[in-house]
């Protein structure tokens, strides 16, 4: 039976998933308003890295992606995608396919144990708590209810955008926080933690409590970046501050920081929205 191949790399007994969720224009500016310290000589150099991020008309052009890890312990997810039709990331190419996904992945959402959001933004949140359409037996037709899409899994999310939730999305405590709270899923991390496979590594910036992960063995290791770089702009010139980042300057050195520490050995850049779900070091 012929089935789509689904990209990963694999970095000893763990297997690192991409999983495509949508693709589409970046709609709120353009990209040399997006990243305005940037040369045109770096951007002939990011089409020469990475085409297919801009369409014909010069227009920014992202995928959205989240990632599995899958080892012996377990799978954890690294972010939840853009979501469904009636998903709060409005300005995204709904509804997201990351159901497919992970089904193409052979990927249970009852199997995940462990997700990881790299920030509330919404497109990387979509799928973490979905409508609960239950049926009921009663007769009282759908629950207007909201549930966890992975029902089993630690949702893990740090202290610092917890703390910034009123500022990020005040929505958020809604559609998302008290779900996680009322199903007990929810688990506060302050800075670095260790995942079964792999470890969480704080990287703020692009929100106060931005995290990224990383997965290592040997000399070779993978870096599942969240945000901390939203084009190869930021990975060719780590220095290049995005507009929408909260704070440039810590975004920067956590960018920094990390290619830096991590790019001795062979590193892989898994990002959300670089065309490619992974890419070498350059
Ligand atoms: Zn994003």
């Amino acid at each position: 039976m012929p089935v789509a191949p689904t990209p990963a790399i694999r970095i000893g007994s763990s297997e690192i998933i991409a999983l495509a969720d949508g693709a589409g224009p970046f709609p709120f500016t353009s990209r040399e308003a997006a990243f305005p310290d940037a040369t045109p000589a770096q951007w002939a150099a990011v089409d020469r890295f990475d085409p297919g991020a801009v369409d014909a008309e010069g227009r920014w052009s992202l995928n959205f992606r989240a990632f599995a890890i899958r080892g012996p312990k377990g799978i954890t997810l690294v972010d939840a995608g853009i979501g469904p039709a009636d998903a709060p990331a409005t300005w995204a190419p709904l509804p997201g396919k990351l159901p497919e996904s992970l089904a193409a992945a052979g990927i249970d959402p009852a199997e995940v144990d462990t997700v990881v959001l790299t920030h509330l933004h919404t497109d990387h949140i979509g799928w973490a708590v979905v409508a609960e359409e239950a049926v009921t037996t009663s007769g009282d037709g759908p629950s207007t209810g909201l549930s966890p899409f992975f029902p089993n899994a630690e949702y893990l999310i740090q202290q610092a955008e917890f703390d910034a939730v009123d500022m990020l999305n005040p929505k958020l405590r809604e559609t998302l926080i008290d779900p996680l709270r009322a199903s007990e899923q929810l688990r506060l991390l302050e800075g670095d933690a260790p995942l079964r496979a792999g470890r969480v590594v704080a990287t703020p910036g692009h929100t106060p409590g931005h995290q990224s992960v990383v997965v290592a063995d040997g000399r070779e290791s993978v870096l599942i970046t969240g945000d901390l770089l939203v084009n190869a702009i930021q990975l060719l010139y780590p220095d290049l501050a995005y507009v929408y980042e909260i704070d440039r300057e810590t975004a920067r050195r956590s960018r920094e920081q990390l290619l830096r520490t991590e790019g001795g050995a062979v590193l892989h850049v898994a990002s959300s929205h670089l065309t490619e779900p992974f890419v070498p070091m350059p």
